[in-house]
């Protein structure tokens, strides 16, 4: 029997995400989420996509191991158990790989070392990941682990674009540099987009603009990263639901020295309380664009200021690469907000952008243009599909045995 599946993880703090693939069709087999484990009120959700119905659990799941287990116990219940021969490898989402891992990577001792190591610069996310890994390879020892990691993508990224204008020795000696995030779903909607334009990624250069909850931008050269809106950490760049993105770096000396608040209170505020939420009291889009239709001039001004940012990392980015062939909208935002899409690019024909009102404005799940038939810049919306990217990625490098 051909192995042909492959389980993705994506292991949080408190949760676990995960989808069952069959890489012989792309397809996925089952879907679900372990949320708040080791509370007493843990929940699964396990979805097997041969009906669709969806199983629920809540109930104390005290630790990762506990809640894989559980994940395997309903997988087995759909004949698609861990133990299963057609099983070939696990991928796991990586927050962050540092300079070192450029590429997907099978796990061994020496990798979960180096991934340990990068802790101290992704203290929230590669302690999870680890834990994820893990207990995973304890329960499957002999199957593959492959990690995918968030920053792999922006490791294209010419010194000029991944160095901060700070002393070299002192960048150096704790590895300050600009990493980037959500490279898994830059890379899979930058190839997605030159499919659409039917050329080959080699030979065009788009700008994506990946807009969940947290956003970033990127600037793609023939298919490779020369530069990205999140740096050390993925608190730089655009504005998100919770986090600023750039601010002057003094705001934070001026926080501690006048403000009189600690470092950890000043993470807080600029990660948890910032962005969306802090402008106007909620982060998301569907939300702050109803209070817009009523009015509320909170909600306006934080859409302005985030429409404001956006615009000018698709300027930036646009001098970065030259010349531009599209400009490509994803994540919740960025496929679903017609209003972002528009205003991101109001006033920007001078760059030969526009968008068509009613391509815009209609829906879909598919690859698709928004930009009228004169546009010299296509605008696009690409929805993006991190763990067919991770799956597709994993099985490349294990599969096909
Ligand atoms: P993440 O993976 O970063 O949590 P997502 O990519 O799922 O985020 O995006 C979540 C965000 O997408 C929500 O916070 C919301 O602002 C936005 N969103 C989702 N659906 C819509 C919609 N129909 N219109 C506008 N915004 C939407």
């Amino acid at each position: 029997m051909s192995s042909s599946r492959v389980l993705v993880l994506n292991s949080g703090s408190s949760s676990v995400k995960y989808q069952l693939l069959d890489m012989s069709d792309s397809s996925r087999l089952a879907v679900g989420l372990v949320e708040r484990i080791g509370e007493e009120t843990s929940r699964l959700r396990h979805t097997p996509l041969a009906t669709g119905a969806s199983r629920e659990w809540t109930g104390p799941i005290a630790d990762h191991e506990a809640a894989l287990k559980a994940v395997a116990e309903e997988l087995a219940k759909d004949g698609l158990g861990l133990d299963s021969p057609e099983l070939a490898a696990i991928g796991h989402r990586v927050v962050h790989g540092g300079k070192h891992f450029t590429e997907p990577t099978v796990i061994d001792d020496a990798v979960l070392a180096e991934i340990e190591r990068l802790i101290p610069v992704a203290p929230l996310h590669n302690p999870a990941n680890l834990t994820g890994i893990r207990t995973a390879r304890h329960l499957r020892p002999d199957l593959p682990q492959v990690a995918v990691f968030d920053t792999a993508f922006h490791t294209t990224m010419p010194e000029s674009a991944a160095r901060y204008a700070i002393d070299t020795e002192t960048a150096d000696a704790h590895r300050i540099r600009r990493y980037g995030f959500h490279g898994t779903s830059h890379a899979y909607v930058s190839r997605a987009a030159a499919e659409l334009l039917g050329r080959a990624p080699e030979e065009v250069n788009v700008i994506v603009l990946h807009l969940g909850n947290g956003a970033s931008a990127s600037a793609v050269r023939g298919g490779k990263c020369v530069d990205t809106s999140m740096g050390l950490t993925p608190l730089e760049g655009l504005v998100m639901g919770t986090r600023s993105g750039d601010l002057d770096p003094a705001v934070i000396f001026h926080l501690a020295r006048v403000g009189g608040m600690s470092i950890d209170e000043i993470d807080t505020l600029l990660n948890k309380k910032s962005g969306l939420i802090g402008l106007c009291g909620d982060n998301d889009m569907r939300e702050i664009r109803r209070r817009i239709d009523d009015g509320d001039e909170r909600a306006q001004l934080a859409f302005d200021i985030y429409i404001h940012r956006l615009k000018k990392y698709i300027g930036a980015y646009y001098a970065v690469l030259g010349r531009v062939d599209a400009v490509v909208f994803t994540a919740g935002v960025g496929e679903n907000a017609a209003p972002v899409r528009e205003a991101a690019v109001a006033g920007l024909e001078g760059l030969g952008l526009a968008v068509d009102g009613a391509l815009n404005a209609a829906r879909s799940d598919e690859p698709r243009l928004v930009s009228p038939e004169y546009a010299r810049v296509k605008v696009a919306v690409v929805p993006t599909d991190e763990e067919l990217e991770i799956a597709t990625q994993t099985y490349a490098l294990v599969g096909r045995h």
